[in-house]
């Protein structure tokens, strides 16, 4: 078959918003996935799956230890986990389903089965029905990324699991231990300690959440902790043993000293791979850069004209948005117009409660590049909405250059931080200063003042301080 003008491998949110906007733009478009559920990974195991059972393990601790402080009781609370799944499937196919109905409606053709190039401009497509090819003049390759396996640690799924394997476990795990202190290993682990598993994560950095603010992620820690997470930090697995009943880990610190372990489950969140075994990447002459990505340039072509990459395919933070901007980005370059992926303002967000969100520069980044800064905090204790909400942990930190106040970098730690961190994307994108947010009317009582008194404080103007 032959005729396209874009054939996209891999239906996650890089590849399938390529496809849209592709679409969008007059482009003839193919689409090409070896799963029938489109959405890729975000959609099916991913982002929305955990923040599915993020929300529903909150209620539940909400409705079991939180409701005495409004004033309410309720009789006794009882987890039904079957059904919490269940939801959580929904939600999933809603969407994945969803995804599906966008590409009927923008005319993009969806093949089901394995992409491997066979040439710059050919593409194969595997499956139960055997193998065809497809022509194109453009090929997107956005085939994802796989989590990480230990050596000594090898995922069964059944007492060592994966993200995947995490986000349907049929019981609560007595003992969970949480090998890798990053988001889906918070996320998952505050998961499965609200309903009801002992939850010790191990990292082997001295800060959980290692791409934050140094003073963010200790208060993350500390709020986790004061739920009961146990944290293991400068720790790392040196080996673990399976049996029957369990898994004995011996947990090795930086420091020489050792430790045993005992759980029912381990959960490995230690990083994910580029997945690009079997693609054909050798066979076009396609290069990977020196931690296996597909490597590109500021346009996501690869070493082979016409054949571009993007998402955690390539370089940069392996978010599903950032997925998108690139899918949206390349689709544009082919439509003649120029559009530059600005990797320095793409927020990253850790949906604990309380949640940890974050665009820019951290502090130590700052102090790393020698860039003259100040900064301004304010404590979500000292915001009115905060304490109607009886969600007051937290803070919020801005950093703006000492030469013009240029925005530098925004970190929270609280209530709604991921939504909150919106408004500092927006005027960092537009190359604004912490002026711009404390000089805003920001509507009363609402978290979002909380983001404006930080700027405030940058010019020591803060007034609930
Ligand atoms: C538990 C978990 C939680 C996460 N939470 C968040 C979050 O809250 N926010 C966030 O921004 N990110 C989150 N992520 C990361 C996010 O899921 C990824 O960054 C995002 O999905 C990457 O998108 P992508 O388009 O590059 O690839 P993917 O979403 O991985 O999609 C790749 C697709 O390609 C298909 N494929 C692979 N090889 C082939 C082939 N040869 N032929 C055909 N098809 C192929 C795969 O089946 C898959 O459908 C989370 C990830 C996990 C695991």
């Amino acid at each position: 078959m032959s005729g396209f003008d874009l054939v996209i491998i891999g239906a996650g949110p890089g590849g399938y918003t390529a496809a849209i906007r592709a679409a969008q733009l007059g482009l003839k478009t193919a689409l090409v996935d070896d799963n029938p559920v489109l959405g890729g990974t975000c959609l099916r195991v991913g982002c929305i799956p955990s923040k599915a059972l993020l929300e529903s393990s909150y209620v539940f601790e909400l409705a079991r230890a939180g409701l005495a402080t409004h004033g309410i009781s309720a009789g006794e609370v009882k987890l039904d986990l079957a059904k919490m799944h269940e939801r959580k499937d929904e939600v999933v196919e809603r969407l994945t389903g969803g995804v599906a109905s966008l590409m009927k409606k923008n005319g993009v053709q969806v093949f089901e089965g394995r992409g491997r190039l066979i040439s710059t401009s050919r593409v194969e497509i595997g499956n139960g029905n055997g193998k065809s090819e497809i022509e194109a003049k453009n090929v997107l390759l956005a085939t994802g990324s796989l989590p990480f396996e230990l050596p000594g640690l090898p995922f069964d799924e059944r007492r060592i699991v994966s993200s995947t394997g995490a986000l349907s476990l049929g019981e609560v795990p007595g003992r969970l231990l949480v090998v890798g202190g990053g988001a889906i290993g918070l996320e998952l682990g505050q998961v499965w300690q609200r309903l009801g598993a002992e939850v010790t994560v191990v990292e082997m950095l001295a800060q959980i959440a290692p791409f934050a603010d140094k003073l963010a992620a200790r208060m993350l820690q500390k709020a986790l902790d004061g739920r009961g997470v146990r944290f293991k930090l400068k720790s790392k697995v040196e080996r673990a043993e399976v049996s029957e009943k369990g898994v004995s880990v011996r947990l090795a610190g930086t420091e020489g000293e050792s430790e045993e372990l005992t759980c029912d489950k381990v959960l490995v969140s230690v990083g994910r791979k580029p997945n690009h075994a079997g693609l054909g990447l050798e066979r076009v002459g396609i290069e990977l850069d020196e931690k296996g990505r597909v490597q590109v340039d500021e346009r996501l072509q690869t070493s082979q004209p016409g054949v571009y990459a993007i998402g955690d395919l390539v370089h940069g933070p392996m978010l599903a948005h950032k997925a998108e901007e690139e899918g949206a980005a390349v689709a544009a370059g082919l439509a003649g117009k120029q559009i530059v992926v600005n990797y320095d303002i793409i927020p990253a967000v850790v949906y604990t409660h309380p949640e940890l969100a974050m665009v820019g520069k951290t502090e130590q980044q700052c102090k790393g590049e020698g860039l003259a800064f100040r900064s301004g905090r304010f404590y979500f204790a000292a915001n009115g909405r905060a304490q109607a909400s009886a969600d007051t942990e937290g803070l919020v930190k801005v950093l703006a250059a000492e030469e013009d106040d240029r925005l530098l970098g925004v970190h929270i730690v609280g209530p709604c931080a991921s939504e909150l961190i919106a408004e500092a994307v927006m005027v960092m994108r537009k190359g604004g200063s912490s002026a711009d947010i404390a000089d805003t009317v920001h509507a009363h009582p609402t978290l979002s003042e909380a983001l404006r008194e930080a700027a405030l404080a940058v010019d020591k103007r803060a007034i609930h301080a």
